[in-house]
């Protein structure tokens, strides 16, 4: 697919320069361009940044007709639009938050037999809910001029990615109602399993697939243990690496955004938050403030960023972990609270239009299963990477399996640390837990180890978290449980348990 001897390849390279300013193409962009205007389904799995954009952008201007492009996010198409313009290239969108005399003249231009526009963006739930598009499309379709159908954030198809949206699921329809017209499914993040279920989902035909390296020698990931100070430790990061530039500090909660903003905006940075609870004409106004450089930092939950063309963003900070090991991978240990905002189906998803609600994480087909799995590899790997000396936890960890079984398996992870340390509170004399011989073990443990040795054994399978939701207030408790075959071999002495030591800031 590298070739450059296709009948288009003059065209591409001389709009390449002269409309979208590059000198090149970047790996696969290329042949991602051959494959899909030689009217093939393809999958491109490419890093952001990678420039997934031009690979229809580029196929949009060069061929007749329409191109379709589907994309999540209402603040990431009008930055699309709005690059598009700039370079003279006729683009519009359709979503549900737009005037609908608006979306009616852009639904009649279709209609018409010299439809100026290049690209057409819309929202899932607009495929997924309108039938007035459908008609229009059939009727571009009728007359040759769609061209191509783009699924940007491609893996939202897949249930078993860790950004699933409904109305994703139902543009399987575009290629049952427009079988010839090829496909392209882009994203950033997915698994061989997340791939299969895409090609799957949106019935695919003999898909090429392009797959790209994520290792980015400019990047730079690093793992910060969480502290008290954690605000004046970001603030501090940031005035000494990247004063007034560009940053994203990713958070878990809408409250978490509005704090953390408020507190750099004392601390004399130019700073925005970003989440679901705002309208579409607050979000659009940081979004314009952001791009114009009004704003510098966005405090915003995971929905901000998927995509965002920023070239000068220079920084990204969890401030809690990722909710997968897909994401950005530098974190630190919000376990819990994390586990119990995916059960309670409250962790953020999707603060656009595309009306895929905030629940969408319960428990269904598993995936809770999946998130906690995702949950529980992105903490392995913060714990692991912070650095390279190592400790023996064994006779530790041995203990703390032992001391989840003498309370009897109904504790929580918190109740067996405080008898590990010795804690004479109410709660463990009630329980008479101050008269156990492991009462008191971990004494000369910090409070941090001792829940980082726990956690790993969480982490590892030796322990077992039973998660339960209260029927009555849906409030979430968990106890530990052993899991006999795993500590078997713990205390037999095969298996050791080496730790690499926990820097301190
Ligand atoms: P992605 O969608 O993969 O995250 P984008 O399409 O937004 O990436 O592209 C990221 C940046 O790279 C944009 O600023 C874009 O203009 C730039 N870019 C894309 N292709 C090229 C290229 N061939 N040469 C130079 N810059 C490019």
């Amino acid at each position: 697919w590298s070739s450059t001897n296709f009948p288009w390849t003059k065209k591409l390279e001389a709009n390449n320069k002269k409309v979208f300013g590059n000198h090149s193409f970047r790996p696969n962009q290329r042949e991602v361009i051959n494959a899909t205007m030689s009217g093939y389904d393809v999958f491109v799995l490419m890093p952001t940044g990678g420039g997934k954009s031009l690979t229809y952008q580029l196929p949009a201007l060069i061929c007749p007709g329409v191109t379709l492009v589907i994309s999540p996010l209402v603040s990431l198409i009008q930055d699309q639009i709005m690059h598009l313009l700039q370079a003279n290239i006729p683009a519009a969108y359709l979503s549900a938050n737009m005037e609908w005399t608006e979306q009616q003249e852009i639904l009649r231009e279709l209609c018409s037999d010299y439809c100026k526009y290049k690209l057409l963006y819309v929202t899932p739930e607009k495929v997924a809910k309108s039938d007035v598009l459908l008609r229009n499309l059939e009727s571009l379709n009728g007359r040759g001029l769609l061209a191509r159908i783009v699924i940007d954030e491609a893996h939202c198809v897949s249930q078993w990615g860790h950004d699933f949206r409904p109305d994703y699921k139902e543009l399987g329809i575009l290629k049952k109602k427009f079988e010839k017209t090829p496909v392209l499914a882009l994203t950033a993040t997915a698994t061989a399993s997340v791939k299969e279920d895409v090609v799957q989902a949106l019935g695919l035909v003999d898909c090429i697939v392009f797959r790209q390296s994520f290792n980015r020698p400019n990047l730079w990931y690093s793992v910060i243990p969480k502290t008290k100070k954690c605000l004046e430790d970001i603030d501090k990061f940031i005035k000494e690496n990247h004063f007034d530039e560009c940053g994203i500090i990713y958070c878990l909660s809408r409250m978490d955004c509005e704090k953390v903003a408020e507190k750099l905006q004392e601390c004399g940075h130019k700073t925005a938050f970003y989440h679901g609870n705002m309208d579409a004409a607050q979000r659009s106004c940081v979004q314009r403030q952001w791009s114009k450089d009004e704003v510098n930092i966005i405090c915003a939950t995971v929905a901000f960023g998927m995509g965002i063309n920023k070239p000068d963003v220079r920084f990204v900070i969890h401030h809690s972990l990722p909710k997968s090991i897909e994401g950005l991978p530098s974190g630190v240990c919000d376990y819990i609270r994390v586990k119990h905002m995916i059960i309670q189906g409250q962790a953020e998803q999707s603060p656009w239009t595309a009306g895929c609600g905030r629940n969408n994480m319960k428990n269904s087909d598993g995936i809770l299963e999946k998130n906690t799995e995702n949950l529980l590899r992105m903490v392995s790997y913060s714990e692991n990477d912070v650095d390279c000396r190592q400790k023996d936890v064994t006779e530790s960890a041995k203990q703390l399996v032992e001391l989840v079984k003498l309370t009897g398996q109904h504790f929580s992870s918190s109740h067996i640390l405080e008898v590990y340390r010795g804690s004479l509170s109410q709660f463990v004399k009630r329980h008479r837990h101050e008269s156990l011989s492991l009462h008191g073990a971990g004494k000369h443990l910090a409070k941090g180890e001792a829940s980082r040795i726990l956690r790993h054994l969480v982490i590892e399978d030796f322990l077992a978290e039973d998660v339960k939701k209260s029927d009555i207030y849906g409030s979430v408790s968990s106890v530990l449980k052993v899991n006999e075959s795993k500590a078997y071999n713990l205390r037999s002495g095969e298996q050791r348990i080496v730790f690499k030591h926990t820097l301190s800031l």
